[in-house]
């Protein structure tokens, strides 16, 4: 019998299988891209290696494999118009992928692919189909090579080695950079795949279009630099770069007729049945929304794991879209209750060995899904109504395209995403225009990231210093590995000056004003990353004349090279001048105390908090910390206020810390932090607080290590980290939070200081502390009863003032009651009474009325500047046409206001103070003209 091939084995042979021909496994990067904002998800395995093609890092190996978490649901890639529709086609998707770093070339990697395909894992080789480039405009070289290689693998069928033209076979990476031509593996899956029988012309074929051919694995080979459209030259060194679909491969490996049927995807569809209850006949015939489904919840639970949760904007939008959009084929499928729970678990269940985040995130991404269910349940009705009436008005003026800011608003207002109103629409024959949509959303600078492959990160400074280097390379300057970088040691270097840069060129002297950026063989200048900001501080001349450069900052532009940017501030720097480089101290220790804080307050969130409060983004500047986590509501005060008495606990108990370099995947085992949205090399730097591998801070027992469950002194905190830190907690000082808030849908951000900066903080409050105390004359402890004392006083005497206030506009208003003038026979009073509010002057109508059983009273007065109007009229006048409300409304236009009420009693507020007389002397005019 033929084996059974499990997806888990699947996915492991095809590791196994590329180690074995002398690969190194690396394990799959976030779907959050590391340090690149170009890219709003990973959407191929070569995402976390495109700084290698670019040249602008460097990796220990030239052989890479590994299954790479994919999402095409954005920007470039975009399948989710598929998703659902079909049965290989996923938002969520894992990609197999084998590298060559410079190493092997066509060669190998269609032999091994052959290899892998039939002879490990058994594929029919009369069912596969390759395919070579082949240049529909004549200008780029056809792929021979690749050519010549397919059709001497054994057994293959030279027939179905075939040739395609640039959209299929010609692969770039953006408008400039790395390309060439690819060859794509597909496999004829038999005519009764195919769902195009009933199409007119229909052919089966490879890239037809049908679902009987499948295309299963990619295999590009890099070998030209694109400078413009016209300009290829070949690259010095070539690359392999392979992409296989996981689900795919499961799907042909395991027998069945969609990625959906196989062991990965099966339990969630069957998760889903048993909650509609449908019968199997009923689930085949209704397939999409299963799919849908099964597909969504997956990817959500990626995402969520991968610190991506619903909200408004960027990543965080897609997430809740999704999830919406799962909701929306939920109801289709009369699931009335939040369900996404219910199969993110089984999501859990089936991956939680391959991708062991799953387990530690399960509550978080459980708790997200349902609450994101609930939000969107309480809005949908409306959503979705008023959608529908909208596309009815459409339809009724004859049109079919629905306007993108209107589309917005439905978001914006009730919550409906794009994807969801223009599913709707499309089930109606109708579309919404998504340039429109994407423009408002723009426009409210809710949309971000989502872009080109390549963004600016490359630089356009690469170039000028991969030359410099090259250059110091050959002039025996630099040894291969280039820039000796170590800024945890020293803080100052002896050394020569090895490059200047100036205006992006390179030149041998400088002047003083000059912005430049210098090379040297070995620095101790900190740069930029994991959120810490560079170094700042001088170089100088040692011997010869004397001349300094004020650094700002470092950077590291290309592998290899680190540059120190800065300004001239006196004499002249010369290339080859012996130069001594010190790093800013205080400000060096500033940031290291912060950094050093940040974990301990990352460890403290997470004790106090809860598991999920987890980085989300950190900033570690010289005055301030600022760190994001994830969190789903505001922290009471108390709350914070344990928190940072938990991490000055920890300052005080003086742990010291422990830094080691070891292989990644052991920091992962042993529970390190590792944070998303990070790249990490295959060795990392670790930071523990606090643990037996520390050999202890000062007071070990107490406070700050605790047992794990099976007994071991576990640290406080253990994070992957490359920053820099003080040697002791103890060096922190003291540790101030100065506030917390919102920073995105779901997270939160901590603002602190530390040492000098808290210092600081406490010595300006305390010294306006003191100041209020002064001036309440009491002692400090005694200030907050002494402002609440005085504060009550203020209050009763602002209510006597008011009371007072009432008295003189009553005795005002008495004097005027006594001679009301008549207008025919009915008894009319406007005036005009100063400070009265609108009690005092409902009270004085009430009076009129006491006293005229019949007539009418029109009140105006003004406090603060802000006029009021009231107006009274009898009901026996009201019978004579009188009305108070149509009084006040004319008016009112006087004073710049409006208002209105009932026929015997009617108010206005207005603008124009000083024109409330004018207002009132139309009184008698208006009551004149309605009695005659
Ligand atoms: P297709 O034409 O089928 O959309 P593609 O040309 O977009 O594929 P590549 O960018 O070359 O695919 O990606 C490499 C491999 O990843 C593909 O050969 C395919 O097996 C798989 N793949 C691509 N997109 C998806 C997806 N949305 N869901 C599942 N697998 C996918
Ligand atoms: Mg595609």
């Amino acid at each position: 019998m033929k084996k059974q091939w499990t997806g888990a084995e699947i996915r492991q042979s095809f590791v196994d299988f590329f180690v074995s021909h002398g690969h190194t496994f690396v394990p799959s990067s976030s779907l959050v891209p590391g340090g690149d904002q170009t890219l709003l998800f990973t959407n191929a395995g070569m995402v976390q290696f495109k700084d290698v093609f670019l040249g602008t890092d460097v990796r220990p190996y030239t052989r890479a494999v590994n299954s790479q978490k994919c999402m095409r649901v954005a920007g470039k890639h975009n399948d989710l118009d598929d998703v659902g529709r079909d049965d290989t086609h996923h938002t969520f998707f894992e990609m197999l992928g084998n590298w060559s770093f410079g190493d092997y070339y066509k060669k190998e990697a269609i032999a091994w692919a052959w290899e892998l395909l039939t002879e490990v894992w058994g594929l029919d080789k009369s069912k596969l189909w390759t395919t070579c480039f082949k240049d529909d405009k004549g200008s780029i070289p056809s792929d021979e090579e690749a050519y010549a290689n397919w059709v001497k693998q054994p057994g293959i069928i030279p027939e179905q080695v075939l040739f395609n033209g640039r959209k299929e076979n010609f692969w770039e990476m953006a408008d400039v950079g790395p390309c060439g031509p690819c060859s794509e593996i597909h496999i004829d899956r038999g005519a009764e795949y195919c769902n195009k029988q009933a199409v007119p012309g229909h052919i089966c074929r490879v890239n037809g279009d049908c679902a009987r051919f499948t295309e299963l694995w990619n295999l590009v080979f890099i070998q030209y630099n694109r400078l413009s459209p016209t300009d290829l030259q070949p690259l010095p060194a070539t690359h392999v770069d392979t992409g296989m679909g996981f689900e795919r491969i499961v799907s042909v490996m395991q027998g069945v007729n969609s990625n959906y049927r196989t062991d990965l995807l099966f339990p969630l569809i069957q998760t889903v049945q048993r909650l509609t209850g449908h019968t199997d006949a009923e689930v085949a015939g209704n397939f999409t929304p299963y799919r849908v489904l099964a597909d969504h919840a997956r990817a959500a639970t990626f995402l969520i794991t991968d610190g991506v949760v619903p909200g408004n904007i960027g990543r965080n939008y897609i997430c809740r879209m999704i999830v919406r959009r799962a909701a929306r084929f939920g109801r289709k499928l009369g699931l009335g209750e939040p369900f996404m729970a219910k199969i993110a678990q089984t999501v859990i269940d089936t991956y939680g060995a391959a991708f062991p985040d799953l387990r530690r995130n399960h509550a978080t991404i459980l708790d997200n899904l349902t609450r994101e269910e609930q939000r969107f349940q309480r809005t949908v009705d409306a959503g979705l109504g008023r959608l529908n009436e909208l596309l009815g008005e459409l339809r009724s003026r004859g049109e079919t395209v629905l306007d993108g800011q209107e589309a917005f608003d439905l978001y914006a207002t009730l919550g409906l995403p794009y994807e969801l109103a223009r599913d709707e629409a499309r089930d109606q024959g109708l579309d919404v225009d998504e340039t429109g949509f994407r423009q408002a959303m723009d426009e409210h600078r809710i949309a971000s990231g989502a872009g080109k492959a390549f963004g600016a990160q490359g630089g356009e400074h690469v170039d000028i210093f991969r030359g410099v280097l090259k250059n110091l390379i050959a002039a025996g300057k630099l040894t291969v590995e280039g820039v000796a970088y170590d800024p945890y040691e020293s803080l100052e270097v002896k050394d020569r000056l090895l490059a200047i840069v100036k205006d992006g060129v390179s030149v041998t002297d400088a002047e003083a004003g000059d912005t430049v950026a210098v090379v040297l063989s070995k620095t101790c200048f900190y740069v930029e990353s994991g959120g810490q900001m560079s170094d700042a501080g001088s170089i100088q001349s040692v011997s010869g004349p004397a001349w300094e450069i004020a650094v700002e900052e470092t950077r590291k532009p290309a592998a290899g090279v680190i540059v120190h940017i800065g300004k001239v501030t006196r004499g002249s720097p010369q290339v080859d001048d012996e130069i001594f480089a010190v790093v800013d101290t205080q400000r060096r220790w500033d940031i290291m105390r912060n950094h050093t804080a940040t974990h301990l307050l990352h460890a403290e969130l997470h004790a106090v908090l809860g598991e999920h409060a987890r980085q989300a983004g950190s900033l570690v500047a010289p005055d301030r910390l600022r760190f994001d986590f994830t969190h789903p509501e505001a922290i009471p005060a108390e709350t914070l206020e344990k928190i940072e008495a938990g991490v000055n606990q920890a300052i005080l108990e003086n742990y010291r810390l422990n830094t080691t370099i070891k292989p990644l995947a052991q920091a992962i085992a042993e529970g390190a932090m590792a944070l998303f949205g990070e790249k990490y090399s295959e060795t990392v730097r670790t930071i523990t607080i606090g643990s037996h591998l520390s050999e202890g801070g000062s007071h070990l027992s107490e406070g700050g290590s605790h047992l794990s469950e099976g007994g071991q002194l576990l640290p406080i905190s253990y994070e992957l980290c490359g920053g820099t830190h003080v040697g002791e907690t103890g060096d922190i000082g003291l540790f101030l939070i100065l506030n917390e808030g919102s920073a995105a849908a779901g997270v939160r951000r901590i603002e602190a200081v530390t040492g000098r900066g808290a210092y600081e903080v406490v010595q300006r409050r305390f010294k306006a502390l003191k100041q209020s105390a002064a001036l309440l004359g009491s002692a400090l402890e005694d200030v907050p009863a002494k402002a609440q004392a005085l504060l009550d006083d203020a209050g009763s005497a602002r209510k006597q003032i008011q009371r007072l206030r009432q008295d003189l506009v009553a005795a005002e208003f008495v004097r005027h009651l006594a001679e009301v003038p008549f207008v025919a026979d009915v008894p009319v009073l406007a005036l005009v009474l100063p400070n009265a509010d609108a009690d005092t002057l409902r009270q004085m109508t009430d009076r009129f009325r006491k006293q005229y059983p019949s007539g009418v009273v029109v009140l105006g007065s003004a406090v603060d500047n802000r006029p009021a109007l009231i107006a009274c009229v009898t009901d026996d006048l009201v019978k004579r046409g009188l009305n108070a409300g149509e009084i006040v409304r004319t008016i009112a236009q006087v004073i710049d206001g409006s208002g209105g009420g009932r026929p015997t009693l009617a108010q206005a507020g207005g603008k124009d103070a000083s024109r409330l007389q004018e207002a009132i002397d139309q009184v008698v005019p208006i009551v004149k003209a309605k009695l005659k």
